[in-house]
C-alpha cells in the first residue's frame, strides 16, 4: 500500500480568511490529508486578536466540508511539526510579490532543517491576492464591509470584537 499523502498548512490565522479557506480546499483536492496547523499563544511574539481554540474552531467550521482537514495548535519549527504527523510537505499561499522574499528565506532555513520535507506553494487566487488578516481587522474596526472576506461566524465575531 503507498503512504499517505499528508499537508501542513501553518499560519496564525487571527482569524481565517477566504484567502486562506481557498488554500486549505486546493491543498484538500492534492493530498489525502491536510492538517491546518495553528500557532499557538505560547510561541507567538505579539497578541493575537482571538485566542488559539477560538482560531481552530473558526477553521473546524470553515472547513466541515472537506473530511481530510482537520485543524492542531503548534508550537515548535514546523518542520518538527510536520515530522510528527507524518506529513511529507508544507503547502503555503503566495500573494502578491512581498511574499516571495519571506517565503524563499523560509523555503531555505526549512530544507536545512529538515531535508526530507519540501514546501509547495499555491498561488493565490486574483480575488483574494491581497487579501489578509491583518487587512480584514483593519477593515472591521472601521465598519467596513467584510462578509466576502470571511466567514459569517467570523465576520460577527469580529464586529464584536473590534467595532467598540
Ligand atoms: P496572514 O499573512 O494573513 O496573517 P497567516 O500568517 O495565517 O496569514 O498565513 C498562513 C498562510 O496562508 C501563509 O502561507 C500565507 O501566505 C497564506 N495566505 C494568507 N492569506 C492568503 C490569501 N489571501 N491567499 C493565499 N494565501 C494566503
Amino acid at each position: 500500500m503507498s503512504q499517505k499523502r499528508i499537508a501542513v498548512c501553518p499560519g496564525s490565522y487571527d482569524p481565517i480568511t477566504r484567502g486562506h479557506l481557498d488554500i486549505i480546499g486546493r491543498a484538500a483536492q492534492l493530498f489525502d490529508e491536510v492538517v491546518v496547523a495553528v500557532v499557538s499563544n505560547s510561541v507567538r511574539k505579539s497578541k493575537t486578536l482571538f485566542d488559539c481554540d477560538e482560531r481552530i474552531s473558526f477553521i473546524e467550521e470553515a472547513t466541515a466540508e472537506w473530511p481530510n482537514v482537520r485543524a492542531e495548535p503548534f508550537g515548535t519549527l514546523v518542520v518538527e511539526f510536520a515530522r510528527q504527523i507524518g506529513a511529507q510537505t508544507i503547502v503555503k499561499g503566495l500573494r502578491a510579490i512581498s511574499d516571495f522574499e519571506y517565503e524563499f528565506e523560509m523555503h531555505q532555513l526549512n530544507r536545512m532543517q529538515a531535508p526530507e520535507v519540501d514546501t509547495l506553494y499555491l498561488m493565490a487566487s486574483p480575488q483574494y491576492s491581497f487579501l489578509s488578516s491583518s487587512g480584514v481587522k483593519e477593515l472591521a474596526i472601521f465598519g467596513g464591509s467584510i462578509g466576502d472576506l470571511v466567514t459569517e461566524r467570523v465576520a460577527r465575531r469580529l464586529q464584536e470584537e473590534l467595532a467598540r
